[in-house]
């Protein structure tokens, strides 16, 4: 029943030395891990060398809004990963992606966006002021892209696969697409992360990421991240980064470099875990669509397969089950946590409450975030919450043992 199309990660070995060699290993005194540079300044033996680092503040430790050793390291492995020149860290996703997109546009420019994307509110409601237009499009069609640009289009920003629905964009064809109008490109990158898809060998000018995610991995830290070329990111870095002061903590970037020594591993354990979970749900008989980008039905497999060595573990499918039922099968669930974010440990769901659109075709949508538990125990979780419902799946797989205990608590709210 499980059909794992997981390609192996075909940079594995090169991922795992990225994510392992800190190059300034020597400095730390043997630490195993860098060390956290908590401090907010960094003094100097006399004001010659305090002058010469002043004008270097970016790249020198001086004031740790600016430049501080522990983030340093955390970004330099960061633009390895993506095969970009420079990274910048900030204190969230958002903050990372506002900065690139406030980076490349001014007063008077139109931006293309596609549609369910995390920056949609920023790009709707606040930019305008400043006199910044939007288009939304339809990023699954690259006519449709191709249609909204107008001669004063500075900004293609694509999220492939986007939010919720998981919309799948030609990233290539996108991204020289906005080439020939002269306009920079901009992709998030989180679902996928390094591991699976690598935007800027697409030919992508910036990538952004959030490191709460995947990178982070243990739903314990908030960053953002973004990589492109010097060029493109030394600009964010003296302008958003030093202005707008959205910097990474030390002690979070800590915490995003531990997550990254085992990205390679999660991603790959987390890609199968995921398909695993999508197949599953995918041939239950009240389940219309699975939404998730490695399933052999899924309507743009091809250009996803084409551009992504491999799948994240967060995705939705669609039903048309009566809403009520549907929220108390979510309650039942004793492995999936109810809540927001992914990319941690746990696995998670979100009966999202309908649109009105979805409201006329009685479509309930799900969200679904797989994590690194036991595949076979999460699909027969998901049959006996199922079952409790009176939808019996004659799917326990496997007789995993479920714990009771976070049963009771479920059923106590
Ligand atoms: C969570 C998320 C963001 C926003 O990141 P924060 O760290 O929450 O600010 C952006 N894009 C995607 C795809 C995300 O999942």
């Amino acid at each position: 029943m499980q059909r794992d199309n997981v390609r192996p990660i075909a940079s594995m070995a090169k991922l795992q030395t990225i994510v392992t060699h800190d190059p300034h290993d020597e400095r730390h005194r043997g630490a195993v891990i860098p060390p956290i540079y908590q401090n907010t300044l960094f003094s100097f033996p006399d004001h010659e060398s305090f002058r010469g680092a002043m004008s270097h503040v970016l790249d020198q430790p001086v004031y740790s809004r600016g430049n501080n050793p522990t983030v340093e390291g955390l970004e330099r492995t960061l633009a390895m990963l993506e095969g970009g020149e420079k990274a910048r860290c900030f204190a969230s996703g958002m903050a990372a992606m506002t900065a690139a997109i406030l980076s490349v546009v001014r007063s008077g420019d139109h931006i293309v966006c596609v549609d369910h994307c995390y920056v949609q509110d920023f790009l709707r409601n606040y930019l305008p002021r400043f006199g910044i237009e939007t288009t939304f499009v339809d990023g699954r069609s690259t006519d449709a892209v191709r249609k909204a640009f107008r001669a004063n289009t500075k900004l293609l920003y694509l999220e492939s696969p986007s939010s919720m629905v998981m919309h799948v964009q030609d990233i290539a064809a996108c991204a020289s697409l906005a080439k020939a109008f002269g306009a920079r490109t901009i992709i998030d990158n989180t679902w996928a992360t390094p591991c699976f898809q690598n935007p800027i060998a697409l030919g992508v000018d910036l990538v952004a990421h959030s490191l709460t995610k995947y990178i982070g991995g243990h739903s314990d830290m908030m960053g953002g991240v973004v990589i492109g070329s010097a060029e493109l990111v030394d600009p964010i870095s003296h302008n958003e980064y030093m202005s707008l002061g959205g910097l990474l903590s030390p002690a979070a970037a800590s915490l995003a470099m531990r997550g990254l020594r085992t990205l390679p591993l999660r991603m790959e354990r987390l890609a199968h875990n995921g398909l695993a979970v999508a197949s599953y749900l995918e041939n239950l008989p009240f389940i219309d669509r699975v939404n998730h980008p490695g399933l052999a039905s899924f309507p743009q497999r091809e250009v996803a397969a084409k551009q992504m060595s491999g799948y994240g573990s967060l995705f939705s499918f669609e039903t048309r089950l009566p809403e009520e039922l549907v929220v108390r099968w979510g309650d039942r669930l004793r492995y999936f946590r109810i809540g927001v974010s992914w990319g941690g440990y746990e696995s998670l769901v979100i009966v999202t409450i309908p649109s009105e659109e979805q409201r006329l075709e009685g479509v309930v949508l799900v969200r679904m975030y797989v994590g690194l538990e036991n595949p076979g125990a999460l699909i027969d979780d998901i049959a006996q919450a199922f079952a409790f419902v009176g939808l019996p799946t004659n799917q326990m797989s496997n007789g995993n043992e479920i714990g009771g205990e976070c049963l009771e608590k479920r059923l106590e709210r």
